[in-house]
Protein backbone atom coordinates (compact mmCIF):
# COMPACT_ATOMS: atom_id res chain seq x y z
CA UNK A 1 0.00 0.00 0.00
CA UNK A 2 1.44 3.39 -1.15
CA UNK A 3 1.85 6.11 1.52
CA UNK A 4 1.56 9.50 -0.27
CA UNK A 5 1.80 12.56 1.67
CA UNK A 6 -0.22 15.52 0.70
CA UNK A 7 0.65 18.91 2.76
CA UNK A 8 -1.36 21.90 2.70
CA UNK A 9 -3.37 25.05 4.71
CA UNK A 10 -6.05 27.59 4.41
CA UNK A 11 -3.25 30.00 5.36
CA UNK A 12 -2.09 29.51 1.78
CA UNK A 13 -5.24 31.79 0.67
CA UNK A 14 -4.25 34.98 2.26
CA UNK A 15 -1.56 35.68 -0.15
CA UNK A 16 -3.32 37.71 -2.26
CA UNK A 17 -1.04 39.33 -5.51
CA UNK A 18 -3.86 41.68 -6.41
CA UNK A 19 -7.19 41.66 -8.34
CA UNK A 20 -7.21 39.84 -11.50
CA UNK A 21 -3.92 38.07 -10.93
CA UNK A 22 -3.33 34.69 -12.71
CA UNK A 23 -2.09 33.02 -9.44
CA UNK A 24 -4.69 33.59 -7.34
CA UNK A 25 -6.10 32.14 -4.33
CA UNK A 26 -8.74 30.24 -6.11
CA UNK A 27 -5.97 28.14 -7.55
CA UNK A 28 -4.84 26.20 -4.44
CA UNK A 29 -8.40 26.09 -2.82
CA UNK A 30 -9.77 24.49 -6.23
CA UNK A 31 -6.80 21.80 -6.03
CA UNK A 32 -7.59 21.01 -2.47
CA UNK A 33 -11.53 20.92 -2.80
CA UNK A 34 -10.97 18.15 -6.06
CA UNK A 35 -8.64 15.87 -3.37
CA UNK A 36 -10.57 16.52 -0.22
CA UNK A 37 -14.19 15.73 -2.44
CA UNK A 38 -13.20 12.58 -3.35
CA UNK A 39 -10.09 11.15 -1.61
CA UNK A 40 -7.53 9.22 -3.14
CA UNK A 41 -6.81 5.49 -1.92
CA UNK A 42 -3.06 5.76 -0.40
CA UNK A 43 -2.89 9.20 0.56
CA UNK A 44 -3.09 10.91 3.86
CA UNK A 45 -2.99 14.75 4.38
CA UNK A 46 -0.77 16.79 7.04
CA UNK A 47 -0.39 20.46 8.23
CA UNK A 48 2.66 22.43 7.74
CA UNK A 49 4.98 24.18 9.85
CA UNK A 50 6.86 27.67 9.20
CA UNK A 51 10.03 27.66 7.58
CA UNK A 52 12.84 28.11 10.34
CA UNK A 53 15.82 31.37 9.52
CA UNK A 54 18.66 28.73 9.21
CA UNK A 55 16.03 27.10 6.23
CA UNK A 56 15.33 30.21 5.01
CA UNK A 57 19.34 31.44 4.82
CA UNK A 58 20.60 28.75 3.53
CA UNK A 59 19.17 29.88 0.29
CA UNK A 60 19.13 33.34 0.47
CA UNK A 61 20.31 36.23 1.64
CA UNK A 62 19.73 37.17 5.22
CA UNK A 63 19.24 40.65 4.35
CA UNK A 64 16.64 39.80 1.97
CA UNK A 65 14.71 37.50 4.24
CA UNK A 66 14.68 40.47 6.70
CA UNK A 67 13.49 42.72 3.77
CA UNK A 68 10.73 40.36 3.38
CA UNK A 69 10.05 39.74 7.32
CA UNK A 70 9.85 43.48 7.37
CA UNK A 71 6.35 43.53 4.81
CA UNK A 72 4.77 41.29 7.06
CA UNK A 73 0.99 42.69 7.89
CA UNK A 74 1.63 45.19 4.79
CA UNK A 75 1.06 45.44 0.97
CA UNK A 76 4.25 46.13 -1.12
CA UNK A 77 5.07 45.70 -4.61
CA UNK A 78 8.44 43.52 -4.89
CA UNK A 79 8.37 43.54 -9.13
CA UNK A 80 5.99 44.26 -11.65
CA UNK A 81 4.55 40.92 -11.58
CA UNK A 82 5.33 40.20 -7.53
CA UNK A 83 2.95 41.74 -4.60
CA UNK A 84 3.38 40.79 -0.78
CA UNK A 85 -0.55 41.11 1.10
CA UNK A 86 -0.71 41.11 4.55
CA UNK A 87 -0.51 37.33 5.20
CA UNK A 88 2.41 36.44 1.84
CA UNK A 89 4.82 36.15 4.66
CA UNK A 90 3.28 34.16 6.90
CA UNK A 91 2.27 32.35 3.48
CA UNK A 92 5.75 32.28 1.70
CA UNK A 93 7.21 31.03 5.20
CA UNK A 94 4.70 27.80 5.52
CA UNK A 95 5.25 27.49 1.69
CA UNK A 96 8.74 26.80 2.02
CA UNK A 97 8.37 24.91 5.58
CA UNK A 98 5.70 23.01 3.69
CA UNK A 99 8.78 21.91 1.22
CA UNK A 100 11.02 20.84 4.13
CA UNK A 101 8.52 18.92 6.02
CA UNK A 102 7.58 16.79 2.51
CA UNK A 103 11.67 16.34 2.92
CA UNK A 104 12.19 15.18 5.85
CA UNK A 105 8.73 13.31 6.19
CA UNK A 106 9.99 11.33 2.95
CA UNK A 107 13.85 11.00 3.96
CA UNK A 108 12.65 9.42 7.56
CA UNK A 109 10.14 6.66 5.80
CA UNK A 110 7.10 8.37 7.14
CA UNK A 111 5.90 8.95 4.03
CA UNK A 112 6.68 7.25 0.44
CA UNK A 113 6.55 10.45 -1.43
CA UNK A 114 4.80 14.06 -1.66
CA UNK A 115 2.98 16.28 -2.74
CA UNK A 116 2.61 19.77 -1.51
CA UNK A 117 0.11 22.00 -2.95
CA UNK A 118 1.29 25.23 -1.60
CA UNK A 119 1.46 29.53 -2.56
CA UNK A 120 2.91 31.15 -3.39
CA UNK A 121 6.02 29.44 -6.00
CA UNK A 122 8.95 29.63 -6.19
CA UNK A 123 11.20 28.68 -8.86
CA UNK A 124 11.82 32.46 -10.33
CA UNK A 125 13.22 33.55 -6.91
CA UNK A 126 16.67 34.46 -6.63
CA UNK A 127 19.05 34.63 -3.51
CA UNK A 128 18.10 37.90 -3.01
CA UNK A 129 15.28 39.27 -5.18
CA UNK A 130 11.49 37.98 -5.34
CA UNK A 131 10.20 37.75 -9.52
CA UNK A 132 7.65 36.01 -11.55
CA UNK A 133 5.31 35.90 -8.09
CA UNK A 134 7.63 33.71 -6.39
CA UNK A 135 9.02 35.06 -3.08
CA UNK A 136 11.08 32.53 -1.24
CA UNK A 137 12.41 29.66 -3.52
CA UNK A 138 10.91 26.65 -2.02
CA UNK A 139 12.48 23.98 -4.34
CA UNK A 140 15.92 25.09 -3.49
CA UNK A 141 14.72 25.37 0.39
CA UNK A 142 14.03 21.51 0.05
CA UNK A 143 17.30 20.75 -2.12
CA UNK A 144 19.05 22.09 1.03
CA UNK A 145 17.05 20.41 3.44
CA UNK A 146 17.70 17.17 1.91
CA UNK A 147 21.57 17.35 1.90
CA UNK A 148 21.38 18.42 5.57
CA UNK A 149 19.17 15.55 6.19
CA UNK A 150 22.10 13.31 5.00
CA UNK A 151 21.44 12.88 1.10
CA UNK A 152 24.45 12.86 -0.81
CA UNK A 153 23.07 14.25 -4.12
CA UNK A 154 19.57 15.60 -5.09
CA UNK A 155 17.75 16.11 -8.23
CA UNK A 156 15.48 18.70 -9.14
CA UNK A 157 13.13 18.22 -11.71
CA UNK A 158 11.47 21.49 -13.22
CA UNK A 159 8.20 21.29 -15.70
CA UNK A 160 7.00 24.50 -15.10
CA UNK A 161 6.71 26.43 -18.51
CA UNK A 162 8.87 29.00 -17.18
CA UNK A 163 12.44 28.64 -16.64
CA UNK A 164 13.56 28.21 -13.32
CA UNK A 165 16.24 30.65 -13.40
CA UNK A 166 16.03 31.16 -9.21
CA UNK A 167 16.57 27.45 -8.81
CA UNK A 168 19.79 27.26 -11.23
CA UNK A 169 21.62 30.28 -10.42
CA UNK A 170 21.42 28.92 -6.94
CA UNK A 171 23.16 25.68 -7.92
CA UNK A 172 24.53 26.15 -11.01
CA UNK A 173 28.25 25.74 -10.01
CA UNK A 174 27.28 22.61 -7.60
CA UNK A 175 27.55 19.32 -8.27
CA UNK A 176 26.02 17.76 -5.69
CA UNK A 177 22.28 18.95 -6.69
CA UNK A 178 21.10 18.63 -10.75
CA UNK A 179 18.87 21.13 -12.25
CA UNK A 180 17.02 19.29 -15.27
CA UNK A 181 14.32 21.48 -16.95
CA UNK A 182 12.30 21.31 -19.63
CA UNK A 183 10.82 25.23 -20.72
CA UNK A 184 9.40 27.26 -23.88
CA UNK A 185 12.13 29.77 -24.71
CA UNK A 186 12.20 31.86 -25.34
CA UNK A 187 9.57 33.12 -22.76
CA UNK A 188 9.51 34.51 -19.35
CA UNK A 189 11.79 34.89 -17.96
CA UNK A 190 14.82 34.88 -20.32
CA UNK A 191 16.82 32.24 -19.32
CA UNK A 192 16.99 28.83 -19.94
CA UNK A 193 19.19 27.77 -23.37
CA UNK A 194 20.38 24.56 -24.43
CA UNK A 195 24.12 26.30 -23.44
CA UNK A 196 23.55 26.87 -20.20
CA UNK A 197 25.05 23.89 -18.62
CA UNK A 198 26.36 25.19 -15.07
CA UNK A 199 29.50 26.56 -14.08
CA UNK A 200 33.08 25.70 -12.27
CA UNK A 201 32.82 22.21 -10.66
CA UNK A 202 28.89 22.78 -11.73
CA UNK A 203 29.34 22.15 -15.16
CA UNK A 204 27.12 19.74 -16.44
CA UNK A 205 24.71 19.73 -13.89
CA UNK A 206 22.72 21.93 -14.72
CA UNK A 207 20.62 20.78 -18.18
CA UNK A 208 17.77 22.84 -20.35
CA UNK A 209 15.58 21.94 -22.87
CA UNK A 210 14.75 24.36 -24.48
CA UNK A 211 11.23 24.04 -26.72
CA UNK A 212 9.14 26.20 -28.82
CA UNK A 213 5.41 26.29 -28.35
CA UNK A 214 2.91 23.81 -29.26
CA UNK A 215 4.84 20.95 -27.60
CA UNK A 216 2.53 17.83 -26.23
CA UNK A 217 2.68 14.62 -24.13
CA UNK A 218 4.64 12.82 -27.14
CA UNK A 219 7.34 16.03 -27.32
CA UNK A 220 7.22 15.53 -24.02
CA UNK A 221 7.72 12.27 -24.01
CA UNK A 222 10.54 12.46 -25.68
CA UNK A 223 12.61 14.80 -23.59
CA UNK A 224 12.04 12.44 -20.71
CA UNK A 225 13.19 10.02 -22.39
CA UNK A 226 15.96 11.08 -23.99
CA UNK A 227 17.51 13.14 -21.65
CA UNK A 228 15.76 13.50 -18.32
CA UNK A 229 15.95 9.93 -17.30
CA UNK A 230 18.75 8.96 -18.59
CA UNK A 231 20.73 11.97 -16.56
CA UNK A 232 18.97 11.07 -13.49
CA UNK A 233 19.89 7.47 -14.25
CA UNK A 234 23.50 8.32 -14.37
CA UNK A 235 23.40 11.25 -11.38
CA UNK A 236 21.45 8.60 -9.37
CA UNK A 237 19.50 11.24 -6.92
CA UNK A 238 19.06 10.49 -3.12
CA UNK A 239 15.98 12.46 -3.28
CA UNK A 240 13.84 13.80 -6.42
CA UNK A 241 12.30 17.68 -5.90
CA UNK A 242 9.74 18.40 -8.58
CA UNK A 243 8.96 21.87 -9.31
CA UNK A 244 5.46 21.16 -10.59
CA UNK A 245 3.97 23.54 -12.48
CA UNK A 246 1.18 22.66 -14.50
CA UNK A 247 1.17 25.64 -16.81
CA UNK A 248 2.04 23.68 -19.84
CA UNK A 249 -0.84 22.49 -20.04
CA UNK A 250 -3.24 22.78 -23.18
CA UNK A 251 -5.49 24.81 -21.57
CA UNK A 252 -3.03 27.07 -19.41
CA UNK A 253 -4.02 31.12 -20.09
CA UNK A 254 0.12 32.08 -20.27
CA UNK A 255 1.58 29.36 -21.59
CA UNK A 256 1.52 28.09 -24.68
CA UNK A 257 1.89 24.56 -24.98
CA UNK A 258 -0.39 21.47 -25.43
CA UNK A 259 0.17 18.85 -22.56
CA UNK A 260 -2.85 17.26 -20.87
CA UNK A 261 -2.89 15.14 -17.66
CA UNK A 262 -1.67 12.17 -19.32
CA UNK A 263 1.35 13.96 -20.09
CA UNK A 264 2.04 15.20 -16.52
CA UNK A 265 1.11 11.63 -14.75
CA UNK A 266 3.36 9.90 -17.28
CA UNK A 267 6.41 13.00 -16.47
CA UNK A 268 5.51 11.83 -12.44
CA UNK A 269 5.94 8.07 -13.13
CA UNK A 270 9.20 8.18 -15.03
CA UNK A 271 10.79 10.47 -12.10
CA UNK A 272 8.96 8.32 -9.56
CA UNK A 273 10.49 4.98 -11.46
CA UNK A 274 13.77 6.83 -11.47
CA UNK A 275 14.01 7.43 -7.85
CA UNK A 276 11.33 6.72 -5.39
CA UNK A 277 12.06 9.28 -3.04
CA UNK A 278 10.35 11.57 -4.92
CA UNK A 279 8.68 15.51 -3.43
CA UNK A 280 6.41 17.45 -5.82
CA UNK A 281 5.93 20.95 -4.89
CA UNK A 282 3.42 23.34 -6.80
CA UNK A 283 4.55 25.97 -9.24
CA UNK A 284 2.25 27.47 -12.06
CA UNK A 285 -0.74 26.85 -13.57
CA UNK A 286 -2.99 28.94 -13.87
CA UNK A 287 -6.68 27.36 -15.82
CA UNK A 288 -8.62 25.94 -12.21
CA UNK A 289 -9.93 22.75 -13.91
CA UNK A 290 -6.61 21.77 -16.00
CA UNK A 291 -4.99 22.84 -12.87
CA UNK A 292 -7.14 20.46 -10.00
CA UNK A 293 -7.22 17.64 -12.90
CA UNK A 294 -3.01 17.62 -13.45
CA UNK A 295 -2.51 17.31 -9.67
CA UNK A 296 -4.76 15.12 -8.93
CA UNK A 297 -3.05 13.24 -11.90
CA UNK A 298 -0.14 13.27 -10.60
CA UNK A 299 -1.29 12.44 -6.88
CA UNK A 300 -2.67 8.72 -8.50
CA UNK A 301 1.08 7.98 -9.64
CA UNK A 302 2.34 8.74 -6.34
CA UNK A 303 -0.03 6.80 -4.63
CA UNK A 304 0.87 3.49 -7.20
CA UNK A 305 -1.22 4.07 -10.68
CA UNK A 306 1.58 4.54 -13.75
CA UNK A 307 0.47 6.86 -17.43
CA UNK A 308 2.52 6.16 -20.39
CA UNK A 309 3.64 9.08 -23.33
CA UNK A 310 2.11 8.53 -26.39
CA UNK A 311 5.09 7.88 -28.85
CA UNK A 312 6.98 10.12 -32.02
CA UNK A 313 8.07 13.47 -30.34
CA UNK A 314 7.72 16.01 -33.46
CA UNK A 315 10.88 17.50 -35.11
CA UNK A 316 11.16 20.41 -32.97
CA UNK A 317 11.09 18.19 -29.73
CA UNK A 318 13.82 16.19 -31.66
CA UNK A 319 16.10 19.53 -32.68
CA UNK A 320 15.79 20.51 -28.87
CA UNK A 321 16.62 17.54 -27.68
CA UNK A 322 19.84 17.38 -29.61
CA UNK A 323 20.67 21.00 -28.84
CA UNK A 324 20.82 19.46 -25.43
CA UNK A 325 23.16 17.35 -26.00
CA UNK A 326 25.25 18.94 -28.45
CA UNK A 327 26.03 21.81 -25.16
CA UNK A 328 26.29 18.89 -22.78
CA UNK A 329 29.47 17.73 -25.33
CA UNK A 330 31.32 20.12 -23.65
CA UNK A 331 30.60 19.48 -20.28
CA UNK A 332 33.42 18.42 -17.17
CA UNK A 333 30.85 15.41 -16.93
CA UNK A 334 28.24 14.70 -19.08
CA UNK A 335 25.39 13.48 -17.65
CA UNK A 336 23.74 12.81 -21.35
CA UNK A 337 27.25 11.07 -23.07
ZN1 LIG B 1 5.29 28.89 -14.71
Amino acid sequence: MSHTLLISDPRFIEHDPGPGHPESSARIATVVAALERSPLAGTFWMTPRLATDDEMMAVHARSYVVQLAAHQGTNARLDPDTAMSPGSWHAARLAAGAAVQAVEEVWSGRANNAFVLARPPGHHAEAARAMGFCLLNNAAIASEAALRAGASRVAIVDWDVHHGNGTQHLFEKRNDVLYLSAHQFPFYPGTGAADEIGRDAGTGFTINCALPPSQGDADYGAVFHDVFLPALDRFAPDVVIVSAGFDAHARDPLGEMRVTERGFAAMCGGVADACPRLVLLLEGGYDLSALAGSVRACVQVLAGARETFPSGGGPQAVAAILATRGAHERATRNLLA
